[in-house]
């Protein structure tokens, strides 16, 4: 807990954290010989247990902040539902830009995209077009 507010900006609204962070621009700190999510701890000394299968939403959207007046735990197709990202994008859509259906046939999925494999059949035909 002291580790917490001493790596912690409290200047504004948000604790932000000024540790380290990890790949995704999360809080991360050192605790029983491995890292952790920051915010996941400081929810879990000053709320309580986080709720099985929950995440931690940012309800302000600052991931590297660790302050749990700003963050509620939900389930994590909520969590990526509210998120202004790909995956919640590419769940609203049901074709890709050219119209073709993105169904079980047609789609696979690249990290958090979804491809469609008609297109990229027609962009391979057109490269292979250009070669020749
Ligand atoms: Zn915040
Ligand atoms: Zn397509």
């Amino acid at each position: 807990m002291e580790r917490l507010e001493i790596r912690t900006d409290r200047t504004g609204e948000c604790w932000l954290w000024t540790g380290r962070l990890n790949g995704s621009g999360y809080a991360e700190m050192k605790l029983g010989g491995r890292y952790q999510m920051a915010h996941r701890v400081a929810y879990q000394e000053i709320v309580g247990p986080i709720p099985e299968g929950l995440q931690l939403d940012h309800l302000c959207r600052v991931r590297h902040c660790v302050n749990p007046a700003h963050l509620e735990p939900v389930t994590s197709r909520e969590n990526t539902l509210r998120g202004e990202n790909l995956v919640a994008i590419n769940a609203a859509k049901t074709h890709c830009k050219r119209g073709h259906l993105f169904d079980a046939a047609n789609t696979y999925r690249w990290r958090n995209s979804r491809i469609c494999r008609e297109c990229r059949r027609l962009r391979s035909a057109t490269k292979a077009g250009d070669r020749s």
